[in-house]
């Protein structure tokens, strides 16, 4: 029987049985895949620390036919491990909660190059513990329209035309609003808060900008981007509730 191969990302994997283990991974050439590894969980296994929640491996399988039934695990090879992420409490939520929304909100085996490599990048400077927070909130902005979302940040919402400055970003209608189409209802923000706002959804290497931005700005941000995962998206899940928990969000009040 011949074998696929591609690369991946670990989102989840729990025991099963008494030796395997059902891994569920978002790869680079198939998205979202599933697959049982038979006897991962015996002490010989040359599978296991590839297998580790968050590395990145090359994987060899046994691909089904169907995409909602399992694959077959016939090796791992580990790439790039992610274990520092672990080492940090906060960055495996933030981890947890990326991967989380990743598994929920996505379709068995539909390619997504794009948010492969995000989810890669993300964890990457996670590992490293770069500006984990910043970061967190940048993967958010960056996949949410992969959901059916839209925070429009490159152009005006109501005209439709680019500026070099912004008066508003309307957390009613998640758009930018220019200087000719702002109004009275609308509450204006800094210059400083639009830009950094608008520096979020720029690709992972223009983005020397996000360790400086404010904590303040990124706690209004992260506010506003769970009320609109839950609220818009209808994404929600267990690590997304604990860091709406978290006392830093909790006792925030206004920028
Ligand atoms: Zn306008």
């Amino acid at each position: 029987m011949a074998t696929t191969m591609f690369k991946g990302i670990v989102l989840n994997s729990m025991d099963y049985e008494d030796y395997d283990r059902i891994i569920t991974v978002y790869s680079d050439k198939y998205g979202k895949i599933g697959m049982i590894a038979l006897g991962v969980n015996k002490p010989t296994s040359k599978n296991k620390y590839a297998l580790q929640t968050f590395n990145l491996a090359e994987f060899e399988i046994f691909k089904s036919r169907q995409k909602h039934t399992l694959s077959k695990l016939k090796t791992a090879i580990l790439i790039q491990d992610h274990f520092q992420i672990a080492q940090n409490y906060d960055n495996y939520l933030y981890a947890s909660a990326i991967g989380k929304i990743i598994d929920q909100a996505t379709q068995p085996r539909q390619k997504n190059y794009r948010l492969y490599r995000i989810l890669c990048d993300f964890l990457e400077v996670l590992n490293l513990n770069q500006a984990p927070l910043a970061n967190f909130i940048a993967a958010l902005v960056k996949i949410l329209h992969f959901f059916g979302g839209n925070w429009v940040l490159n152009q005006c919402y109501r005209c439709f035309k680019t500026y070099k400055v912004y008066r508003s970003f309307s957390f009613q209608d998640y758009g930018l609003v220019c200087p000719n189409c702002v109004d009275e209802a609308d509450q204006l923000q800094d210059v400083a808060f639009i830009n950094h706002l608008i520096s979020l959804k720029k690709p992972h290497s223009e983005q020397n900008q996000l360790a400086q931005m404010p904590i303040k700005y990124l706690i209004f941000i992260l506010k506003h981007l769970l009320i609109y995962y839950e609220q818009v998206l209808g994404i929600w899940n267990p690590i997304l509730a604990k860091i709406e928990q978290k006392d830093y969000l909790k006792n925030f009040t206004t920028m």
